[in-house]
């Protein structure tokens, strides 16, 4: 069967493991790199939300003096990420750990960086996810929070490749990253007067936040 968004048992954990290694492994180093420009922050504590096998932390521990943490809700994305970092030799630098976005298991005020990318499409709840990633936020902590493929080649190269597995796969890019999921995104962070820029570019569709100090 191809690929199903949203599917994070053994087989869509295996199967996103294999995407992750393959078709979009060019990606993460991208996006690592924009998010240490576009954050400014190169070294501390970075939590990556809904990590799956753990590429992009991975990919940030690998550009970065940064200690990464991968949360995820699901147990069998997170057993293939600790396959990853060990064949990365980066057991010192990246932990794992199960939990909810909507619910994180961390003391407020302990991340300097939050990263996510491709999972926000499947938080059930925004305003409890974002609240939830603010409150762990060290004061001038910041956010980049999303999902994209880092350049317009990139996502082209992706769409060719991910079509061919799954017909509906354009729709389902297009859904999570056009207008009406951005709008509601920037709405839910509006009414929780968060602060906060949405990146909208070749790279995709970021929320960048810096906490108030
Ligand atoms: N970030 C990875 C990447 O870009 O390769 C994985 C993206 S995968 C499409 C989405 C991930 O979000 C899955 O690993 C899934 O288990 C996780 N996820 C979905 N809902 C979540 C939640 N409420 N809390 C934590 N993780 C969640």
């Amino acid at each position: 069967m191809g690929y199903v968004p949203g599917r994070f048992d053994r087989d869509g954990a295996e199967h996103m493991n294999q995407i992750a290694k393959t078709v979009f492994a060019p990606v993460y180093p991208v996006i690592a790199k924009q998010i240490i420009e576009r954050c400014r922050i190169s070294r501390g504590r970075c939590l990556d939300v809904g990590s799956g096998p753990g590429s992009l932390g991975i990919a940030l521990a690998q550009a970065s003096d940064l200690t990464v943490t991968l949360l995820d809700s699901s147990v069998e994305m997170l057993a293939l990420a600790r396959e990853n970092i060990r064949e990365a030799g980066l057991s010192d630098r990246l932990s794992l750990l199960s939990g909810d976005v909507h619910n994180i298991p961390l003391p407020a005020r302990s991340v300097d960086v939050a990263v996510s990318r491709g999972s926000i499409f499947f938080w059930e709840d925004l305003p409890r996810a974002f609240s939830e990633i603010h409150r762990v936020l060290a004061p001038g902590g910041k956010t980049y929070v999303g999902g994209g493929f880092g350049t317009a080649e990139l996502r082209d190269a992706v769409l060719v490749a991910m079509t061919k597995e799954n017909p509906d796969w354009k729709n389902f890019r297009d859904r999570n990253l056009g207008p009406e999921n951005r709008e509601r995104v920037a709405g839910v962070l509006a009414d929780l007067g968060l602060p906060h820029r949405l990146v909208s570019d070749d790279s995709g569709f970021w929320v960048v936040m810096e906490k108030e100090r």
